[in-house]
């Protein structure tokens, strides 16, 4: 396949040339069965999925179903895993076993890259710069946190929880995995994870690094399936602690499954992030923000900045120069090292984006689409904005998780701010600004886990992440990280 000139560069003669990414270095196997105890092993009632890569609809592989027999095998080894060799281990080498799996990453990150690419859709150039070098960062510093736990929370002594369930999403598979297994394993827990449906295989690759490393069987297992394995996992009597990041329809049903039992759990849902843009803001950064908040990556990110809200006196430039660049955006192959925007993730997914597009032209708002062109095979949705739009429209409240963009304009930044805060979710959001002053009074009053200054999308394993209001519950990253996965009790 190959990516698609975009208008602007072929009318003008320098369209880029196609440069895609090798695969020849990548090795997918036919079938993949489920890890546990240490072991690839076939699930008990042999049942297995397709893979597809969404950018061609071509199956890469088939995948375990693991049914709740299985994810009660896999709660067993992790238990006897927990039980034996990994509590007792001195916490140093437990430290050593974490850095081992972050080191095995960054050498095998060519092959880890085109694998999230080539099975999820999003650009090579995110994967190889952002999802498996972060997936690796995660690794390494909770690797060095896991022998000095002790000073982490002065005053008290944490307790590993056990046996941690995990249920991670399909926009960034591996990081996810790396957030949700790094800090559990540096505070002496054993995992069952369960990957998305649509992006097992980078999951199933760590699964090989985590043995390679020489983790004690069962100290990781990874059952793949779909919501039911999820649902397994989150009524298994035996796990202690439930890690979800998913949307929020979900988040509800795990909460309310477990309400009244001893389950510890972290939440991390979805999002409606407010991108604030002033009028004395350095405007073509603005707008490559604006652009790396909610084009890139398709739009499939939890903290896109999916409503923008721009001071009235440059609301006209702004928006003249977010159209100017959507036209040079290039979608197409996820393995095009040019390309901007790849392939939506699933053809549910797009069919909802597609449903939001109509949603929004109902209720009266103005869209514009860039003009790219897009291959014919495969998920694609062009970047897309609305004007016009009003706070109670649907595609300004609800989270479509695809390249769509709500613009509104305001006034004063008490306007600004009200309008940004008029919403159920609280995740993340981003204010463009030359005054400090501005910065730290935005920065305090939205109701956000985490604001950008003059920048969007920015992730570093030592700060925490996680949301506010219907965004979900407790914090992922950093030290707060830990906190998720352990017990404190009075210093002995
Ligand atoms: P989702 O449908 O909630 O799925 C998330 C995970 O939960 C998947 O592994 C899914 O399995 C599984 N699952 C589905 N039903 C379940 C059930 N009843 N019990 C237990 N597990 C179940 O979300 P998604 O569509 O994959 O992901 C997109 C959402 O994730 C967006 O809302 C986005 O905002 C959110 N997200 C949040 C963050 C954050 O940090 N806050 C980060 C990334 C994404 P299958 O997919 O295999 O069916
Ligand atoms: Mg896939």
């Amino acid at each position: 396949m190959e990516s698609q000139p975009n208008k602007l560069a072929f009318d003008s003669g320098w369209a880029y040339s196609p440069a895609p990414e090798s695969t020849d270095h990548v090795h997918i196997d036919k079938k993949y069965d489920l890890f546990i105890g240490g072991e690839f092993v076939a699930p008990v009632k042999g049942g297995y999925f397709e893979t597809i890569n969404p950018a061609t609809e071509e199956v890469l592989s088939s995948v375990a179903e693991a049914t709740d027999a299985d994810v009660d095998r896999a709660v067993k080894a992790a238990r006897k895993a927990y039980r034996g060799a990994w509590s007792k281990m001195n916490a140093a080498e437990r430290g050593k076993y974490i850095f081992r799996i972050a080191r095995i990453l960054q050498e095998r990150a060519r092959e880890f890259s085109v694998i999230e690419s080539l099975d999820g859709g999003k650009p090579i150039r995110e994967s190889r710069d952002i999802d498996i070098p972060l997936a690796a960062a995660h690794f390494f510093y909770y690797a060095g946190w896991a022998d000095k736990l002790g000073y982490a929370f002065p005053g008290r002594t944490p307790k590993a929880l056990g046996v941690a369930g995990q249920i991670i999403p399909w926009n960034f598979p591996l990081l996810m995995a790396a957030w949700k297994i790094a800090p559990a394993l540096a505070c002496g827990n054993t995992v069952v994870l369960k990957p998305a449906e649509t992006t097992p295989l980078t999951a199933m690759k760590l699964a090989e690094v985590i043995r390679d490393a020489g983790l004690p069987p069962g100290v990781v297992n990874i059952v793949t399936g779909a919501g039911k394995t999820g649902a397994a996992i989150v009524n298994h009597p035996d796990v202690d602690k439930i890690a979800f990041t998913g949307s929020t329809d979900v988040g509800r049903l795990i909460q309310r499954a477990i309400a009244g039992t001893k389950k510890k759990y972290t939440l991390e849902l979805g999002g409606k992030a407010a991108n604030i843009i002033f009028a004395d803001a350095a405007i073509d950064q603005a707008v490559e923000g604006i652009v790396n908040g909610i084009f890139f990556n398709q739009g499939h990110v939890c903290c896109a900045g999916s409503r923008l809200f721009v001071q009235e006196s440059v609301a006209d430039e702004v928006i003249q120069k977010l159209k100017d660049r959507m036209e040079t955006l290039i979608v197409g192959d996820p393995l095009d090292k040019n390309t901007d925007v790849g392939a939506i993730n699933s053809a549910p997914q797009l069919e909802k984006i597609e449903s939001y597009l109509k949603i929004g032209q109902q209720e009266g708002a103005e869209m514009y689409q860039s003009s790219c062109p897009v291959p014919k095979r495969g998920y694609w949705c062009r970047p897309t904005i609305f004007t016009g739009v009003s706070q109670s429209n649907r595609v300004v409240q609800e989270e479509i998780f695809g390249p769509v963009l709500a613009i509104q304009t305001f006034r004063t930044l008490e306007e600004g701010l009200t309008k940004a805060n008029n919403t159920p979710y609280g995740l993340s959001g981003g204010v463009w600004t030359d005054k400090g002053a501005k910065i730290f009074k935005m920065t305090q009053q939205v109701r956000a886990g985490v604001i950008w200054a003059n920048t969007f999308n920015k992730f570093d394993p030592t700060s925490p992440f996680g949301g506010y209001k219907e965004s979900g519950v407790g914090r992922e990253g950093g030290l707060h990280g830990l906190g998720a996965y352990v017990r404190l009790e009075p210093q002995s």
